[in-house]
């Protein structure tokens, strides 16, 4: 068992959205740990509430209920100056790099603002120094200094914005489909880029995507959510070589394998109605897409370790 604190831990963690059909659950219970210098890969399909699940770490958007600790204090309990430190130490990566940047601003602008908004540092020649520094890390051009988000291809855009959430010296980022809007070639590089940054600088990353193969290297461990809950939880490695949630098993089934002997196969895909968020009844919430269910499927799951870190929700591991 890990007795070490996890940088980030969350309890009972619930975000639930009033709509006129009622409350929508889009995170519902979530208990997750993070330990420094790691990276957990949150997985599941558009909808799931992976992303809200991010904001709601940030504190970007409140929670409904339950906990979020930080070097093992409850964020809630922290003073107005420790929350705007947490502020700088936790940044956010988005996918779609071209709507999150500040179109009228040029690279290295959009790169010195946080270090000026968190009084980082003060001096215009000493922001400078380090927006040089920060281009060079992610591998921007300094002649690209002065050029506008709408003058860099996509791949250099995400680099911008990986420079900027770098600029505040953070230790947590949740990194939100960071690759998914790049070519795969692009994506490679980016991904590599973000490793060896974890390496250099001990950062901690929750990395969020509807692709089981891109969080495959990236990640120690994997957590599957469906429909606002954690279906599976386990180590990277055994959650792709042993995986217990029939969700799960089907996400990796519809992961593309590049191989000759895969070229032309169709690749599974999830058929079945999905059942509504919105006051989900108990039990699985899987159990209209799922070929095991059955009327047991309609009682409350619990959440079990049914190896070594590995944990699952689902009837069909309960003995
Ligand atoms: Fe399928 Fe039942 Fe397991 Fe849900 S609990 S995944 S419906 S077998």
């Amino acid at each position: 068992m890990d007795t070490q604190v996890p940088l980030i831990e969350t309890r009972k963690l619930k975000k639930y959205f009033k709509t006129g059909k009622g409350m929508l659950h889009a995170v519902d219970d979530i208990d997750m740990q993070i330990q420094k210098g790691s990276t957990l890969g949150v997985v599941g399909e558009s909808g799931c509430g992976k992303s809200t699940l991010g904001r709601v770490v940030l504190g970007l958007i409140n929670a409904t209920g339950g906990e979020i600790y930080y070097k093992g204090k409850d964020t809630v309990k922290y003073s107005s100056r420790e929350q705007k430190s947490l502020r700088k130490e936790m940044q956010i990566i988005f996918q779609d790099p071209y709507a999150s940047l500040n179109p009228r601003m040029s690279v290295s602008e959009i790169i010195a603002e946080p270090i000026r908004v968190n009084h980082i540092l003060h001096g215009k020649k000493e922001i400078d120094q380090r927006v040089k520094e920060l281009m060079e890390t992610v591998g921007i051009a300094r002649r690209l200094a002065y050029a506008y988000p709408h003058e860099l291809d996509g791949g250099r855009r995400q680099r911008v914005g990986i420079a900027r959430a770098l600029s505040v010296n953070p230790e947590f980022i949740v990194c939100d489909e960071p690759v998914s809007a790049l070519d795969v070639s692009i994506q490679a590089q980016i991904l590599n880029l973000m490793m060896d940054f974890q390496d250099d600088l001990g950062l901690t990353y929750m990395f969020i995507t509807h692709d089981l193969s891109v969080v495959k290297h990236i990640s120690d461990e994997i957590m599957v959510m469906y429909l606002g809950q954690c279906v599976e939880r386990a180590p990277s490695r055994e959650l792709f070589e042993n995986p217990r949630h029939p969700y799960t098993e089907a996400l990796l089934k519809a992961v593309p394998i590049p191989s000759l002997k895969n070229r032309g196969k169709p690749r599974e895909i999830l058929k079945g109605e999905v059942v509504s968020p919105i006051d989900p009844a108990p039990g699985c919430r899987f159990a209209p897409r799922c070929r095991y269910a059955t009327e047991q499927c309609k009682a409350p799951l619990e959440f079990r370790e049914v190896s070594d870190r590995h944990f699952v929700a689902c009837r069909l591991t309960e003995s």
